[in-house]
């Protein structure tokens, strides 16, 4: 089913080309900075259950589309958080998956899935209806073998390194279980303070008490806020972090004098804050943060612009990350203003910008970290981590910020049999446009060679010091 011009170009003389280059790359190992698979799978190593807890449960992008043509969650055995019922039926969950497997034509999705089912379990048909019970035999035959755990997958898939992301309040007891085990695999985790930064957090008040509590250090002061954060960043540190993670709903960014600090922190922790001032005070985190990252060495990324629980009921019957988030416009430009006044020419702080508004691409991010020593573009990210996503990324990025101001490819995932997958199409398309660059004779083919491996590879460890 994967065919091995799969996002060449067309033309011959390019193809001939991309050919070559992704023949540099293809096998080359897998740096993955930034994801969001759990890592107790690594921790307890146990076999995954079933096909559809593999593929189905777990993957928004899956569970959206069908969720989209009016197929219930339940159904798809997503879990309710107010405890009402949900299939278990495996084998039924995967047959509305075949089913409805035509619903996925075009999308990465369907080449992501695709390319696992081939690559990782050797199915060599399509997934239909017809086929879906042959197919889940097959894949669930495979995960009753040793060789289908979740560590000899991981080395399979010839990982270097994976990071996972975590909140503050994480104890990190899997990545403590998976440095205790001496299995030599790479499981490194990410510091991801939304929970205990955006006063309109589910929970924030007792998430800032918790905070307190496990550091010691009294988070009703700003100071003592402050210092429990910095406590906390050392010690994912210390389970091998090098990033810190930033979800907000946009890029504001403040930088407020110390008694205006204090005293929104003294509003925003009461939980009588506006949303003006829930809005302030995030944007002061994202400047605290930068100062804390100078200090500590983490490498901050933004992942601005994204709409969160737009869907109310299904916010409340089935709680964060079920599909339901939508990308709104972002606007960086003077949003970053206050952060970039104080730390923008620090060259020994790395601040990693991402979009889900491409708009944003050739004005505001390209032109914003072709200038900041500080500022590096994110890769293609969420709904345009798409073949098309990662070419209009190169298109409208490169000739401003070149490729050196960006960071190699994230898969962002919770999808773990993606994220081969999910790699081979960025090498394959970044192949596909140094390609056209050598085919116009504006980049050599041995610059485009080195390209190649840069961006399948160095850019990303470099960016993220791994
Ligand atoms: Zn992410």
């Amino acid at each position: 089913m994967l065919h091995p011009d799969r996002l060449f170009p067309s033309d011959p003389t390019q193809r001939a080309i991309a050919r070559r280059l992704y023949g540099e790359v293809a096998a080359l190992p897998i740096v993955s900075p930034h994801g969001h698979t759990d890592p107790s799978w690594f921790a307890q190593n146990e076999a995954f259950p079933d096909p559809a807890s593999l593929f189905v449960k777990p993957d928004h992008y899956a569970f959206r589309m069908l969720y989209s043509q009016g197929i219930p969650l339940e159904q798809l055995g997503v879990p309710r958080k107010d405890g009402g019922e949900t299939s278990t039926d495996s084998r039924a969950i995967w047959r509305l998956l075949a089913s409805n497997w035509h619903l996925f034509r075009g999308t990465p999705t369907s080449m992501w899935l695709t390319h696992a089912f081939e690559t990782v379990f050797g199915v060599t048909e399509r997934l239909s209806a017809a086929s879906a019970d042959r197919i889940y035999d097959q894949i669930e035959e495979c995960l009753r073998k040793p060789e289908f755990r979740p560590r000899a997958l991981f080395e399979r898939f010839n990982l270097e390194v994976l990071a996972t992301t975590e909140s503050p309040l994480d104890p990190l007891v899997h990545h403590k279980a998976i440095r205790e085990s001496g299995w030599k695999g790479r499981v490194i985790t990410a510091f991801r303070p939304d929970p205990v930064v955006d006063p309109e957090f589910e929970g924030f008040r007792d998430n800032l008490a918790e905070l307190g509590r496990i550091t010691g250090k009294d988070t009703a002061t700003w100071d003592g806020y402050l210092a429990a954060l910095a406590d906390r960043r050392l010690y994912f540190k210390s389970y091998g972090a090098t990033s810190t993670d930033h979800g907000h709903p946009t890029a504001a960014t403040a930088d407020l004098p110390r008694a205006e600090a204090e005293k929104l922190f003294d509003i925003v922790r009461r939980g009588g804050a506006t949303a003006n001032e829930a809005e302030l005070f995030r944007a002061q985190m994202l400047t605290e943060m930068a100062r804390m990252s100078l200090e500590d060495g983490l490498v901050m990324q933004i992942h601005p612009g994204s709409f969160r629980n737009h869907n109310n009921l299904v916010f409340e019957r089935f709680g964060r990350d079920k599909g339901a988030d939508i990308p709104s416009g972002t606007e960086y430009v003077r949003a970053l203003k206050p952060l970039l006044d104080r730390f923008g020419n620090e060259r020994d702080l790395t601040i990693i910008l991402f979009t889900l508004d491409e708009d944003s691409y050739s004005r505001e991010l390209a032109p914003l970290a072709g200038h900041y020593p500080a500022l590096r573009v994110g890769p293609a990210w969420w709904f345009h981590d798409s073949p098309e996503g990662m070419r209009r990324y190169r298109e409208m990025i490169t000739e401003t910020a070149g490729f050196y101001n960006t960071v190699g490819f994230n898969d962002d995932t919770r999808a773990f049999c993606s994220i081969p997958a999910r790699h081979d199409v960025s090498r394959r398309v970044d192949c596909s446009f140094l390609a056209r660059l050598v085919a116009e004779h504006r980049l050599e083919e041995d610059e485009a060679a080195e390209l190649a491996v840069d961006l399948a590879y160095r850019l990303a460890k470099n960016a993220y010091k791994l």
